[in-house]
């Protein structure tokens, strides 16, 4: 009895909301496989390929498109995104937990996506900033990204949370140890529900 399918869980949410770090941590800790995305965007200073994204040009992700190996794919940001089908459906199979980080047409794209593993296996949570001010903060505070990126990223991110009702769970983000200890606390008590007792 001690046998159960895996839980895919599907995490969006604002740039500062701290969903990346949250994902990550759950990662680190064994707890779930982290699924590593594509993107056509260029890697930030640290960042390694392979680890954080798998970094491909336009060509690259356009032929890995074609050849149907994302379970689902988007234009973030002016740059697309994707999530490879071998980085979820292996893992759930095996009774693997997998955590993805993905922006709201991403996560729809799931939310729809027929195949019985993926609608057997889907929650999905946004992280939520209760202040426009507080997510302005962590976007500068970031140091990453030029002004005209933070502006940008601020504007998409209003845009995001006005999808935030779309999500069966949400977290209001109030502290990097309260948020995870909730975060994690989802997944434990999804890991209980017996339809995923095999
Ligand atoms: P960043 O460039 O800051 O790492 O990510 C930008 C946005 O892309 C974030 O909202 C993140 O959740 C989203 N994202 C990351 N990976 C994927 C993916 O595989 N698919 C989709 N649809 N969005 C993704």
């Amino acid at each position: 009895m001690s046998q159960r399918t895996g839980v895919l869980l599907l995490v969006s949410g604002p740039s500062g909301s701290g969903k990346t770090t949250l994902c990550r941590k759950l990662a680190q800790e064994g707890e779930a496989h982290y699924s590593i995305s594509c993107t056509t965007r260029s890697a930030r200073e640290g960042e390694v390929h392979a680890k954080d994204y798998y970094f491909l040009s336009r060509k690259e992700f356009k032929s890995d498109v074609a050849a149907g190996s994302f379970l689902e794919h988007a234009e973030v940001h002016g740059n697309a995104y994707g999530t490879l089908k071998s980085e979820v459906l292996e893992f759930l199979q095996r009774g693997k937990d997998v955590v993805m980080d993905i922006d709201v047409q991403g996560a729809a794209q799931v939310r729809t996506c027929q195949d019985p593993l993926i609608v057997a296996s889907v929650v999905d949570l946004f992280v939520m900033l209760d202040r426009e001010e507080e997510l302005r903060d962590r976007l500068s505070g970031r140091g990453t990204d030029s002004d005209e990126v933070i502006a940008l990223r601020l504007h998409n991110a209003m845009e995001e949370m006005s999808h935030a009702d779309s999500y069966t769970y949400r977290l209001l983000s109030k502290s990097r140890n309260e948020d995870y200890r909730r975060f994690k606390s989802l997944l434990t008590t999804e890991r209980m529900r017996v339809s995923r007792l095999v």
